[in-house]
């Protein structure tokens, strides 16, 4: 199977004139002529996707981020110096704002993982969900489904009619307010700071933080589902990411 081919099914979701000026989606290294044979999908460049790609003789890696920004080379990510080497042999492409702007990209998807009914989409990329089940019952469902730790704040009791979802990075001041100007009072997303918790808790929006990682895990998987339903004969893997850069000492 050739490189632009299984690339061009990728773009028909998240085409590339929707990535945003700072990012870096699209072709990172190798040859685009490239004939693909086992293909692997993982939400970033980490040390067991490192191992995963040289195991498994994989030709082509897709990723949602991107281990390089604004065009250089982040060197800060010494997994990417290993690959790099290996660049002869893989092709490394992103899917990033692609995948984040685009109507069926990762908010999306994290609202079907919810279970929710999606609504509306906003520019932004914040999706809107129909509610109405109490706070306590969504927060549950939340844990459950993603199998994570959550941070939260919210009345247990309250129904809220309109749920914000964004994955990723969620909580900046500007989706807070695209999801409260179109109805929400209950957010999910993820990496929530202390004083993005505290603007929330002053605006009255309830919200559960479901961190970046796992937000974001639904949407990269979409697009290897694409592969083995649009690619029957590609080989094709899913790399989940479980662990975070950082340990908790109680
Ligand atoms: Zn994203
Ligand atoms: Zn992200």
């Amino acid at each position: 199977m050739k490189y632009q081919a299984i690339i061009q099914e990728i773009e028909k979701v998240a085409p590339l004139n929707l990535m945003m000026n700072w990012d870096n989606s699209g072709l990172i290294v190798g040859d685009p002529n490239k004939e693909i044979k086992n293909v692997a999908v993982a939400l970033e460049l980490t040390g067991e996707v490192i191992d995963f790609v040289s195991k498994h003789k994989i030709d082509l890696l897709i990723l949602h981020h991107p281990p390089l920004f604004h065009g250089k080379l982040n060197i800060e990510s010494a997994n990417f110096k290993p690959l790099l080497k290996k660049s002869k042999d893989i092709v490394v492409y992103a899917a990033h704002s692609t995948l984040d702007r685009t109507h069926k990209g990762t908010s999306y998807a994290l609202a079907q993982e919810l279970g929710l009914n999606v609504c509306k989409f906003l520019d932004d990329g914040t999706i809107i969900c129909k509610g109405n089940i109490p706070f306590g019952v969504l927060l549950k469902k939340v844990r459950i489904k993603l199998k994570i730790s959550l941070k939260y704040n919210g009345d247990m009791k309250k129904k809220h009619k309109l749920i914000a979802i964004h994955s990723g990075e969620a909580f900046t001041q500007d989706h807070m307010n695209s999801a409260m100007g179109a109805g929400a009072t209950c957010y999910i997303g993820g990496d929530v700071t202390h004083h993005q918790a505290e603007y929330a808790v002053a605006k009255g929006l309830s919200f559960i933080d479901a961190t970046h990682v796992r937000t974001e895990i639904p949407g990269i998987k979409t697009v290897y589902f694409l592969l083995k339903e649009k690619f029957p004969n590609l080989k094709a893997h899913f790399i989940d990411q479980k662990e975070e850069y950082w340990r908790f000492l109680g």
